[in-house]
């Protein structure tokens, strides 16, 4: 086996308390010893002085589902990340029946093309541990994926044979070693389920003792009802709930960011295991089509695509959408299009465009969807710095990056945020400390999905390790330049190798 030895470390533990010096020896796979060790003489030796040793770092928030399998890609490990879980908000790679219908539903976030897609959590759980070399994966099951593998496009209530079914589909993913469920509350279909159903679905992940995660209702003008159904439904399943990428959206909104971290304290007193997590940047980014009441994606994309065409349906999307509205046209960027001809509208705002075209702000959004058949994405600026600052010191979360890969110019949360988090946000901002900042993102995370063996710098534990010098940490990362590649981080271990 071969022995890495690093000296002089500052060690950052993962558990959150102050960093000490000590030499970590690493012994193949695992963590041999911590502390003042001496160097065996075959070991290779690494020289850490200056620099602070912590466990590599989890994005317990990640649609690299299909990327994963990607052994040439490095944006999430230049950053230090060791482990990603994946199959957030609705949407993981199986349980895969119509391949079709999954890649409408899901290509938006996931980014995967024409073929893709597992039959069976097992499926995809196996291929990961065979290909994933840069990261391990943990898995939830996307309740949008596994409604449309049990049920298609159909929107509300469903049958009682295909709510057991998706119960024993679920049971059995869980089983099989996903780590949890999660839902995407504002994405069709899954948006349309009643809570009955997601009452059924969270007591098999309450039985299992997995973890429920949810992209909420709503974050906008309904973010405290949101919270308050999730609170409810994990009340009345039992289940572990995690709110995922907390955020209030839109300025007449942003007193609401207290009163929704006051109902999740609140929660917690009563006896509910409650947690969030939140990416470290002001702006959002998803598919176009949330724009849209998600009545209009019944039927999927030619569902939507044959309502476009109808002036009557484009006037009741139009008002729907202005009453919603929370934004201005100029926060709403366009990220990623399909066509070459629309390339050049990335990075614009719907204001920039609406003049561009000549059309209304509503009218480039029905035209944009139409011209790319429903596969556009956008980057939308929605928080204040003050909730963002308190969500992210907040005892209760977790940082995550809820990066994805778009056709376009990507958030730069998918190449930037742990960086930025260590970078900006502590060294500069000092919104947080930084051996409190390295829990959020490797001991907590762990603990809170079941990360084994993983998140902390402990003998016995997997080697994951990322060294870096905590005064120059720093994410290049910008929204006109988002590959930029963080500086500071000089070696990433995984499983004790140095990738
Ligand atoms: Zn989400």
């Amino acid at each position: 086996m071969s022995l890495l030895f690093l000296k002089n470390a500052q060690v950052a533990d993962g558990s959150g308390t102050p960093f000490y010096p000590a030499n970590i020896l690493i012994d193949g796979d695992k963590i041999a010893a911590v502390g003042p060790v001496d160097c065996p003489p075959e070991a290779t030796e690494i020289n850490c002085s200056g620099q602070v040793v912590s466990p590599g770092f989890i994005d317990a928030h990640s649609h690299s589902d299909l990327q994963v399998l990607d052994p040439q890609r490095t944006e999430k490990s230049r950053q230090g990340v060791t482990s990603e879980v994946v199959g957030n908000c609705g949407f993981s790679p199986y349980p895969c029946g119509d391949e079709q219908a999954l890649h409408e539903f899901a290509n938006g976030i996931l980014f995967g093309g024409a073929h893709w897609g597992w039959r069976k959590a097992a499926d995809y759980l196996l291929e990961t541990q065979a290909r994933a070399r840069l990261a391990s994966v943990a898995s939830l099951v996307g309740h949008g994926s596994l409604r449309i593998a049990h049920a298609g496009n159909a929107h509300g209530a469903l049958p009682e044979t295909t709510l057991s079914a998706m119960e024993a589909t679920l049971d059995e993913s869980l089983a099989d070693g996903a780590t949890g469920f999660s839902t995407g509350l504002m994405y069709a279909p899954g948006a349309s389920a009643p809570t009955d159903e997601l009452i059924r679905l969270c007591r098999v992940v309450a039985k299992r003792d997995k973890i429920y995660c949810t992209h909420i209702r709503d974050y906008s003008t309904h973010l405290l009802e949101a919270i308050d159904e999730q609170i409810e439904l994990a009340r009345n399943s039992g289940c572990r709930l995690q709110i995922s990428h907390l955020q209030t959206v839109g300025r007449v909104n942003w007193y609401r960011n207290d009163l929704a971290l006051e109902k999740i304290e609140q929660a917690r007193q009563n006896g509910i295991d409650v947690m969030f997590d939140c990416y470290p940047y002001l702006a959002g980014s998803t598919v176009l089509t949330q724009m849209l009441p998600q009545w209009a994606l019944e039927g999927g994309t030619s569902g939507l695509l044959e309502r476009l065409q109808d002036p009557a349906t484009r006037r009741r999307l139009t008002d729907a959408i202005l009453q919603s509205m929370v934004h201005q046209w100029s926060d709403i960027f366009i990220s990623g299009v399909q066509s070459e001809a629309n390339a050049h509208l990335v990075g614009q705002n719907l204001e920039e465009i609406s003049k561009l075209r000549s059309e209304s702000p509503t009218d480039v959004i029905f035209n944009l969807l139409v011209e790319e058949k429903g596969a556009v994405n956008m980057l939308q600026f929605n928080q204040s710095e003050e909730n963002l600052r308190r969500n992210l010191a907040h005892p209760l979360s977790i940082v995550i990056s809820d990066g994805f890969y778009v056709k376009g110019r990507p958030h730069p949360r998918l190449h930037g945020t742990f960086p930025e988090l260590l970078g900006r946000i502590c060294r500069e901002n000092h919104w947080l400390t930084l051996a409190g900042a390295l829990h959020k993102v490797t001991g907590k995370p762990a603990d809170r999905f079941q990360i084994r063996q993983r998140g902390f710098i402990r003998p016995g534990y997997f080697a994951d390790l990322a060294i870096f010098d905590a005064n120059a940490i720093q994410s290049q990362s910008t929204y006109a330049n988002p590959e930029g590649k963080p500086v500071g981080i000089s070696h990433v271990i995984r499983n004790g190798q140095l990738i």
